[in-house]
């Protein structure tokens, strides 16, 4: 820390992102939940030399072309749709818009670890509500709080989801705070809360292109709300940062919205590998929690999480484990291709078979 630090962000803890190894040759990447396949082919196509020779211009500041895209594909006017910097600069503006003294954040206590450090970027006081035993929500847990409410449907790390009916009834009983339900996995089997939009004027809908539209990279999120409350994180992003998504990122944000057939593709076939790779774990002995995400979260009696961790490690494999008390046990594996599933599962047959108990 140099000398010149504001005092009043001199105990901030960044995030932690997943490691990101710059060669990934004979890596199996499974700690960050990315896609493992490519962008859309209409991405890969439309981001071409034309495009390129034009990144000498600003970028739209309305993002219009991804927008409308996206209001095409999810059947909501373009007036209720806000880009981000990926879906993280999303929640960034919600809790700079949304949280003060008099609202406080609140959240679980096993979720999304960066909503901790947006709540102390800003200098806030969050309400951290405890997972049930077995780490489900429990929706009453967040009626009448007069605080606003950050929840991730699906959850993560755990990756489970959550009813429409929960949803509905948070929204109910906190009518007069912003309720913001984070969807980064929902494609992958969650309930969205997006046909509520219109019903419930304190509700924000969190999305990504991160995960079930393979653009990680590109850094697009976007938020879906009533007209108002999206003039309001506009007004966050033109005070802060107007040229937020790029050019480039607008235009493959456009083709990947667009591309219904790929998208469903891609879905469906990490869909089938979750299920396939939980199965074979299972009969494994593993303990897993029931995922509607690209993800699984799981652990095994005879090893612990950071063992597992460090074990598959040394075969090039790359998880994810967190060393929070309630969770040390587990580990949190991203679904990646068949290939890369079935040389997960050899591999943890060889760990297994070294520590059996
Ligand atoms: N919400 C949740 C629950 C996440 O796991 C992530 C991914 N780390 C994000 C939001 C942010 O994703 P991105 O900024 O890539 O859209």
């Amino acid at each position: 820390m140099s000398r010149f630090l504001s005092a009043r962000y001199s105990d901030i803890e960044p995030y932690t992102p997943g490691e990101q190894p710059k060669s990934t040759a004979q890596l199996i990447k499974l700690n960050t939940n990315e896609s493992p396949f490519p962008p859309s082919p209409n991405v890969i196509k439309a981001l071409n030399e034309s495009e390129i020779s034009k990144l000498n211009l600003y970028s739209d500041p309305d993002t219009k072309d991804v927008v409308d895209a996206l209001s095409k594909t999810l059947g909501v006017s373009p007036s209720q749709i806000m880009m981000g910097n990926g879906s993280d600069e999303i929640l960034a503006f919600t809790f700079q818009a949304f949280c003060d003294r008099e609202h406080q954040p609140c959240f679980a206590d096993i979720t999304y670890g960066f909503y901790p450090v947006f709540a102390s970027i800003f200098g806030l006081q969050p309400e951290i509500i405890p997972l049930r035993e077995d780490f489900t929500i429990c929706a009453e847990d967040y009626f009448n709080k007069n605080k606003t409410i950050f929840i991730a449907n699906p959850n993560a790390p755990t990756g489970l989801s959550l009813s429409l009916s929960d949803i509905k009834n948070i929204l109910q009983h906190n009518k007069d705070n912003i309720v913001l339900i984070d969807e980064a996995y929902v494609d992958f089997g969650g309930e969205t809360a997006l046909p509520l939009i219109n019903k419930y004027d304190n509700l924000i809908v969190c999305r990504t292109f991160s995960k079930s539209r393979n653009l990680a990279g590109a850094r697009l999120g976007f938020a879906v709300s009533n007209e108002q409350v999206i003039n309001d994180l506009c007004k966050m992003k033109f005070s802060f940062n107007p040229y937020n998504i790029n050019r480039l990122s607008i235009i493959a944000g456009r083709e990947a919205a667009l591309d219904t057939e790929y998208f469903n593709f891609c879905v469906e076939k990490i869909i089938k590998a979750r299920e396939k790779t939980v199965s074979e774990l299972k009969k494994r002995g593993f303990f897993i929690l029931d995922s509607k995400t690209n993800f699984i979260f799981a652990r095994h009696p005879d090893i612990s999480g950071e063992n597992f961790y460090n074990a598959l490690r040394e075969k090039n494999i790359l998880v994810r484990h967190f060393g929070n008390e309630r969770i040390k046990d587990f580990v949190r594996i991203t679904i990646g291709s068949d290939e890369q599933m079935d040389k997960l599962i050899i591999a943890a047959d060889e760990i297994l078979k070294e520590n059996k108990k």
